[in-house]
């Protein structure tokens, strides 16, 4: 039988090299490889004729080479190959550049097929660099041709031949994951021919079926999956809290009144804490919705009735935001709350976990570090995680199992569709704020060209001038693919396996007990801060030296010091710095009631989702704020599309909606950035139908055999078992 999970290197023509390339890609055993779907295909299946191709379209067409090849060198480093083709019905000239080697391939006299796109010049057609085969010898032409998602250094050509050796590997052997009762009744096909017709689609309607099929298992193990983890919890004997204190208490003593919508979410959360069923319950709210504040009220209930409470950020600068906040209306009641975070000295965390296993610490507030090994609370009742994207299942586990069955609150500022909501985080009890403190001024959006430019630059001048304070976020700078940059990287690609090594080390000794899955997730931050580094120094220098010299900018980025980080936000908070400048790596939800403007470089390389959460930057005080997009008119249809409704509406429901409407155009940003469940091949957008009849398909199977025990699930139960086992969330 063959092994799945097997090292991807042993698949023929991958070898170590192109290995450690395709792991790049999160692809490290057969089946990953066989699980790494097109992201789009290209038709190169129909043959046409040169008199009907229109002019722009890529096509193959079959015919016999008329002159002979000919070579002209133009200029130093650049050689034009051109001869002339013909078939039955017109002729078209073929143009490669630089690759000579092409005159020996190519014989006058001989018929060829060609892949490229047409043009027309005046009255002839050209074919410029197309891919061209003998007769008899096709591999690349008269099919359809699977593209994959951004390979990096790997051509399409070197995984398109993984795959196809990876599926012969499996051919003729028994690796169906679904039962056989499922394909039956739902009319799927197996997996074999499934893999085979995504990959390499003999005809479009087989894709389709294949599809279809991949898409049902994906979404079916998520949904199954979900139900069980509610179950788990539904099964235990939660803390019931007391009825007597009153949450009313705290509410009165606010420098403000809540909301009608953070009053509802409270009634429920006031009713699951004082049930004696786990709460688990999602919190979910536009940014500056007041999330935070239903929090502090939840904790100040779980402390009065004798138990401690855990909040876990997921950066250093947003546990100390919220430290400071439940520091200000905690402690006039007595409750005492601490800050625990990577970079507290480890004489200070003995302390602290010191009193919190006596109790003297009532709230503890931190990030990642409260899931280490040696924080223990004496009586922990309430976790609340703040997330932007959801922390992995099993970490909340983890802080949850440093109590007994506590209560748990996950607030999210991902706002998405009731519907959707409901059926993605189906473990959870949901409850939305939908609605903004009163007198908050709608956020101006105005997205720009480079043409406005200087009048952008005089309206931040304008806006600092009055005493306001401006951030620019920037987007990650990539890595370059050019063959004249691959020698530099290597060399830095020699270094980060250095960094990594001293990471993973750190990772040893700083996080005992945290394990492989935040390693990880230090890798990967690794990566992003490199590229951080990067953007960030480029526009500072534009910002600093070329337009503001006079002003006082500064910069936030990944690799600082967490200490340098908060002098920096310490000193933009006390309005000491006009211009902040960093990319998302330095996260989102600060608040600075004096910034006023937000300027986004590159705005059409950022999805929806986060605009959004970038613009809740500002518009946090009395001032009317400002969002500015700055995007490159040669921007793709769609990324203008998103520019105009970021214009259009400051509503993050409606933005979600439509995030997800032009996700199903095909336009694909990580989902890491919306906070969703990452799917391998399920688009939520277009496979809505589909994942409302698989969630009526999970409860059925639920119902009917609970916890998957019966034999003929087995199948699904090691499927689950895997999804649970998955560092990423679900
Ligand atoms: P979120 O976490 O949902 O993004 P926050 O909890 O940070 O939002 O709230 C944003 C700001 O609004 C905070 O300064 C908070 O004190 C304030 N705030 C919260 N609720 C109200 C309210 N009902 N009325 C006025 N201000 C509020
Ligand atoms: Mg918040």
């Amino acid at each position: 039988m063959v092994d799945l999970k097997q090292n991807v290197q042993y698949v023929k023509s991958v070898g170590p090299t192109k290995a450690s390339l395709l792991n790049n890609l999160n692809i490290y055993t057969l089946s990953d490889l066989l699980t790494y779907f097109p992201r789009e295909y290209e038709d190169r299946s129909k043959i046409k004729n040169i008199a009907d191709v229109i002019t722009g379209e890529e096509v193959t067409i079959q015919a016999r080479v008329i002159s002979e090849v000919n070579i002209t060198r133009i200029r130093k480093n650049m050689v034009i190959i051109k001869t002339v083709i013909e078939d039955d019905t017109g002729r078209c000239t073929v143009t490669w550049f630089n690759q000579t080697y092409i005159k020996q391939r190519i014989k006058r006299g001989e018929t060829y097929r060609f892949f490229g796109k047409i043009n027309k010049v005046i009255n002839h057609l050209e074919m410029n660099s197309p891919i061209f085969e003998e007769l008899g010898k096709e591999k690349n032409t008269g099919k359809i041709m699977p593209i994959y998602p951004s390979t990096y250094k790997l051509s399409q050509t070197a995984i398109r031949q993984a795959v196809e050796n990876a599926l012969l590997m499996v051919k003729g052997e028994e690796i169906e994951t679904l039962p056989e009762y499922i394909l039956k009744s739902y009319n799927l096909e197996d997996l074999q021919k499934s893999l085979q017709e995504i990959h390499f689609p003999s005809n479009i309607e087989n894709r389709l079926s294949a599809r279809k099929r991949l898409v049902f298992e994906e979404l079916l193990v998520m949904q199954l999956a979900l139900l069980e983890l509610k179950g788990k919890t539904e099964d235990y004997e939660g803390i019931k809290f007391s009825k007597d204190v009153k949450m009313s208490d705290v509410i009165n003593s606010l420098p403000f009144k809540l909301t009608k919508a953070q009053l509802k979410v409270l009634e429920e959360i006031d009713n699951d804490m004082e049930s004696n069923k786990p709460m688990n319950r999602l919190l979910q709210g536009d940014v500056g919705s007041g999330k935070t504040v239903v929090s502090i009220i939840s904790a100040y209930k779980a402390v009065k009735s004798g138990f401690q409470v855990a909040i876990m950020a997921p950066t250093a600068i947003l546990a100390t935001q919220h430290f400071e906040e439940f520091k200000k209306i905690l402690e006039p009641f007595n409750i005492k709350c601490e800050l625990i975070l990577g970079a507290t000295k480890p004489k200070q965390k003995l302390e602290i976990t010191e009193k919190l296993a006596n109790g003297e610490i009532d709230v503890l507030i931190g990030t990642h570090s409260l899931l280490t090994e040696n924080v223990i609370f004496k009586n922990l009742g309430l976790v609340v995680t703040d997330e932007q994207h959801r922390f992995g299942v099993r970490q909340r586990e983890t802080i949850t199992s440093k109590g007994n069955h506590p209560d748990v609150l996950v607030m999210t500022a991902t706002p998405i569709p009731r519907t959707l909501a409901l059926i993605l985080y189906g473990d959870l009890d949901i409850s939305i704020i939908d609605e903004l403190p009163p007198n908050r001024k709608k956020i101006e959006t105005y997205a720009v060209t480079k043409r406005m430019e200087e009048r952008v630059n005089n309206f931040i001048r304008k806006n600092i001038e009055e005493g306001r304070q401006v951030y620019v976020v920037c987007p990650l700078v990539e890595e370059k693919e050019d063959e004249e940059e691959q020698e530099s990287l290597k060399e830095e690609k020699i270094n980060e396996r250095v960094n990594l090594k001293s990471i993973e080390q750190k990772g040893q000794e700083n996080f005992e007990g945290v394990g492989q899955l935040e390693i990880e997730e230090m890798k990967i931050e690794a990566f992003k801060q490199k590229a951080d580094l990067k953007a960030v120094k480029e526009w500072t220098e534009i910002y600093q030296k070329q337009i503001f010299p006079d002003l006082r900018v500064a910069c936030v980025y990944g690799k600082m010091k967490p200490k340098e980080k908060e002098e920096v936000m310490e000193k933009f908070k006390n309005g000491e710095i006009d211009i902040l400048i960093s990319t998302t790596v330095i996260e989102v939800g600060v608040n600075v009631p004096n910034a006023s403007v937000m300027v986004v470089e590159n705005a059409d390389r950022f999805g929806l989702a986060q605009l959004h959460q970038l613009r809740g930057r500002v518009g946090r005080g009395e001032y009317q704020s400002y969002c500015i997009l700055k995007y490159s008119s040669q921007a793709s249809q769609v990324a203008k599309e998103r520019m105009k409704i970021m214009q259009e509406t400051n509503d993050g429901f409606v933005i979600a909606e439509k995030d997800l409407e032009l996700r199903g155009t095909g336009e694909f940003f990580g989902t890491k950035q919306h906070g969703l469940p990452e799917f391998k091949i399920a688009n939520l957008f277009v496979d809505m139908p589909m994942l409302k009849s698989v969630q009526s398909v999970a409860l059925k199977i639920e119902a009917e055999d609970r916890g998957l025990k019966q034999e003929k699930n087995q199948k699904l139960r090691k499927l689950v078992d895997e999804k649970l086992k998955q560092s990423i969330s679900l």
